[in-house]
């Protein structure tokens, strides 16, 4: 018997199907790497080792899902998607850049909701308003670190 709530529970309790989380690398950098705090990054941020191939910024955000997409329908035939900004600080620019980065995941039909990887210092009251109306529509998770 599984002794804490795991994020697998969660998801099955707000969808009626399967969920995955498709990683998406929107280029965005982080405080302690632009030299605005530090540079060089915390000595575990390494993306290498969690980013699969299809997940590089050069590519677009609706391109990085679709490859996601296709990956993932070959092993589970019904599913709905959760597009997860997972690489650096997702909330790292201007509100209206930031808008239009999640807004062209959300428009894939496939993507029931966005997961942000961040950081508290980097989220500002106007983006939490953001995410509160987003989430009367779709699923919005926020992980802070
Ligand atoms: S993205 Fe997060 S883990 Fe990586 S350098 Fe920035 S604060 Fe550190």
């Amino acid at each position: 018997m599984v002794r804490y709530l795991n994020y697998n529970t969660v998801l099955k309790s707000e969808f009626s199907e399967r969920v995955q989380k498709i990683s998406i690398n929107a280029g965005f950098t982080c405080p302690n790497r632009d030299g605005s705090k530090g540079t060089g990054g915390c000595t575990y941020c390494n993306n290498q080792t969690f980013s699969p191939d299809y997940c590089k910024p050069a590519k677009s955000v609706s391109q990085q899902l679709e490859e996601g997409i296709a990956f993932f329908n070959h092993k589970y035939e019904a599913q709905k998607y959760l597009a997860y900004f997972q690489s650096y600080t997702n909330t790292y620019d201007k509100l209206e850049n930031l808008t239009q980065i999640y807004e062209e995941a959300l428009n894939n039909p496939k993507v029931v909701g966005i997961v942000i990887g961040t950081r508290p210092d980097c989220v500002s009251d106007e983006l939490l308003d953001y995410f509160a109306e987003l989430n009367k529509r779709y699923y919005v998770m926020i992980e802070f670190t």
